[in-house]
């Protein structure tokens, strides 16, 4: 028998220990997934462990909108195809996929990366702000929607950008309608954030 093919406790629980980090999975979950990886072919270990390098070799941000991309500047804002003079303010790149998967909203982006919370020390100056001010200076942008998430430090945000953002002549919409308070945008479905989007009102 090949004793070389039972792990060491060290090296799954070391697994267990780094899965156990990630957002979302707890204890009994990394103990789950650990075992499984370890019941996977090497082929299987491979990809994942590839697909993870690669996530952190291949992307980067956007220089104009901040989001995820492995191309600069990103598809989104290199489509010519889509309306320049709108855009939607998210607070994290997922927040994207989310609102891009209900197909209705043909604008550009800007990811903050993060929202206003004294609580944490998150000031104006931590999220990308300034960048997305020095965007509206060119004057092509006619409205900008914000769809920060509806929890405290989503709405604190998206009124301090208002009052930002209103004086400069720019239309400043909120996506509100259907969300109810304490939304986080990545995890609302289609239907919400269509009606959202759909039924967006000035702020
Ligand atoms: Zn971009």
């Amino acid at each position: 028998m090949n004793q070389s093919f039972i792990p060491t406790t060290d090296s799954v629980d070391k697994l267990i220990q780094e899965f156990n980090k990630l957002p979302g999975i707890g204890p009994k979950s990394a103990q789950r997934l650990a075992f499984h990886m370890l019941r996977a072919s090497d082929e299987q270990a491979k990809l994942l462990a590839d697909a993870i390098l690669s996530v952190k070799q291949k992307t980067r941000l956007c220089s104009i909108c901040f989001n995820v991309t492995e191309s600069n500047p990103c598809p989104l804002c290199r489509n010519e195809q889509r309306d320049h003079s709108k855009i939607c303010i998210v607070e994290q790149p997922q927040d994207i996929l989310a609102l891009e998967h209900t197909k209705i909203y043909s604008g550009l982006y800007h990811v903050l990366h993060g929202a206003i919370s004294p609580t944490e020390g998150v000031g104006t100056d931590d999220i990308r702000i300034r960048e997305l001010l020095q965007r509206l200076e060119g004057g092509a942008v006619t409205e900008v929607i914000l769809a920060t998430n509806t929890n405290l430090e989503g709405e604190q945000t998206a009124l301090y950008l208002s009052k930002l953002i209103a004086p400069l002549g720019i239309k400043v919409t909120r996506l509100a309608q259907g969300l109810p308070f304490g939304t986080e945008l990545e995890y609302a479905d289609d239907v919400t954030l269509t009606h959202a989007l759909e039924g967006r009102q000035e702020f």
